[in-house]
């Protein structure tokens, strides 16, 4: 795909943040796959509401409130037809992708799992979709069966398959990898599940910014995501659950907005989505998160994704060919615009802090995927992750920087 590079311009200019310096640099933004930064609109969004329409929604026939409320509901609108879901009953707001995953493995857990029963994970989970379902070992005795990976850091599905039996309630897995970038079959995970009469989670924090999600398309009993890494604004995600099972499910949290009526005897609880979403949500977030989703559709998931892609090959080209000794990991052919590397003689905290110091943002560490560590055999890596508004010549920057400091450090 040919993009160009006017066009991406265009886009960098909705994001004041981009012009910014660090250490008297241009700051070179490449830490996207920890959150991405937010347009211009979305913060406008955010401004509009709190100087025009702050009132809490679904709780005043004034007019404040009914508009605050008319917002939060559009923006759920927008969300069933982004990921293409039947209803928006099937669309429950949360904190993030971390709650949604808790509120699964909570209420799910409760109504579906049993001693004896098994799940099945991925080596490549982010923290997120591992420790709540720990948590809930201590309640319920679970088996926590885990697929692996090849050398390219692809999951070995024949592995996968082999992991179900009888006990097998529920697959999770992540859509892509925000360590490796690998861009997991997620139909053809789903489909074995479904063979097995097993549920599937698809965790889409990595999905839902890059790619094109369509959830009936994929038929994935959940499908969780982040506002933030979606150009949208923190504090908001969305569970995405088939009708059937979020009925089936009891509630997660206890509070307002949850309740059908409530007596000291007993309580009854909203219809969905509302019996997921006790307590004033964060209706401001939520409300400006439809102009981030407006950004996504304008720009078009075809440019995202292609930008994010000719990104990833010329930098990945460079490194492999300019930078002697560099390890990269995750080399899927099917891969998002993350690269994980290590420099041959250098620790990933050094590399990063150097580039820092260059002006070049990226994630080191873990990356929230200590057993994906475990299994790669190191601590921890440098992670560069590219967004639809980075351009060649930040690509380039970044390389050149990350020449300067290997000399450094070798
Ligand atoms: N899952 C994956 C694959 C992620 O990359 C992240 C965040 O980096 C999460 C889950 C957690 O997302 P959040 O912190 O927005 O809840």
């Amino acid at each position: 795909m040919n993009i160009p590079q006017d066009t991406i311009l265009k886009i960098r200019e909705k994001f004041p943040i981009l012009n910014r310096k660090v250490f008297n640099r241009k700051l070179v933004y490449l830490d996207n796959a920890a959150t991405s930064q937010t347009p211009r609109q979305v913060v406008e969004a955010i401004d509009n509401m709190y100087f025009h329409t702050k009132a809490n929604v679904h709780r005043g026939v004034h007019t404040l409130s009914q508009e605050a409320t008319d917002m939060q509901e559009q923006t759920r609108r927008h969300i069933k037809d982004y990921i293409n879901a039947e209803s928006i009953e099937e669309i429950v707001f949360t904190r993030g992708t971390t709650e949604a995953i808790n509120l699964v493995t909570s209420s799910f857990g409760e109504a579906f799992l049993h001693d004896g029963d098994e799940i099945i994970l991925t080596v490549m989970e982010h923290h997120a979709n591992i420790v709540p379902w720990q948590l809930l070992q201590k309640k319920i005795n679970i088996k926590i069966n885990v697929v692996p990976i090849n050398s390219r850091g692809e999951l070995d599905l024949d592995v996968y398959r082999s992991l179900f039996n009888s006990h097998t309630r529920l697959v999770s897995f992540t859509h892509v990898s925000n360590v490796l970038g690998t861009i997991n079959p997620a139909k053809e995970i789903i489909k074995i599940a479904h063979e097995h009469g097993v549920k599937a989670m698809v965790d889409g924090a990595q999905g839902a910014p890059h790619l094109k999600v369509d959830v009936r398309e994929l038929d994935a009993d959940f499908y969780v995501f982040s506002s933030h890494k979606m150009y949208g604004p923190t504090g908001v995600g969305v569970l995405y659950g088939k009708r059937d099972l979020l009925e089936q499910m009891p509630p997660y949290q206890g509070g307002g907005e949850m309740i059908a009526h409530v007596s000291f005897e007993g309580t009854t609880f909203a219809d969905l989505p509302f019996k997921f979403e006790a307590g004033t949500p964060d209706f401001v977030d939520i409300a400006a998160f439809n102009s981030a989703l407006d950004f996504i559709e304008d720009t078009g998931m075809d440019i995202i994704a292609g930008q994010e892609h000719i990104l990833l090959e010329h930098t990945t080209e460079r490194l492999v060919n300019e930078i002697p000794g560099i390890r990269i990991f995750g080399t899927a052919p099917n891969k998002s615009g993350v690269i994980s590397f290590l420099l041959e003689n250098a620790h990933h905290y050094d590399t990063g802090m150097l580039l820092d110091k260059l002006g070049i943002a990226v994630r080191t560490g873990h990356h929230c995927a200590q057993p994906l560590m475990t299994a790669l055999g190191i601590e921890g890596t440098v992670r560069a992750s590219f967004a639809v508004y980075n351009t060649l010549d930040e690509a380039d920057a970044f390389v050149d920087a990350l020449k300067r400091v290997n000399q450094i450090l070798s």
